[in-house]
């Protein structure tokens, strides 16, 4: 049987720190699922970089990929599938690699690639 855990949170163990190259841990905050790095901690982690996504932010960025390539967007199976690893350097800055496409999904301040 699944936990909970593993049940809603989409990206588990997909999401990188390009600080400290630990692993997002997901939360949730205010009734939304939010993924955070897992060494991050105010006071003594090891990780001193605290970005806080928002999983249907990340949803929605991925799905926008889709819709243009596909004419669709994806269900949340194909969402737990597709998605290979995101690397997270700040809240608008990060990159998503997907099974079904060489070019990742580029966020950044002044170049968007979907
Ligand atoms: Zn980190």
């Amino acid at each position: 049987m699944k936990s909970e855990e593993s049940v809603v949170a989409l990206f588990s163990k997909k999401i990188k720190c390009a600080h400290c190259g630990g692993n997002f841990k997901s939360k949730m905050q205010r009734g939304k699922r939010i993924y955070l790095c897992s060494r991050y901690d105010a006071r003594n982690g090891s990780c001193n970089k605290r970005v806080a996504l928002f999983e249907q932010f990340l949803i929605d960025v991925i799905n926008k990929r889709y819709e243009i390539k596909w004419g669709r967007v994806l269900d949340e199976d194909e969402m737990r599938d597709k998605v290979v690893e995101i690397n997270v350097e700040e809240k608008n800055v990060f990159r998503i690699r997907l099974a079904d496409f060489e070019e990742d999904i580029i966020y950044s301040e002044n170049k968007y690639v979907f």
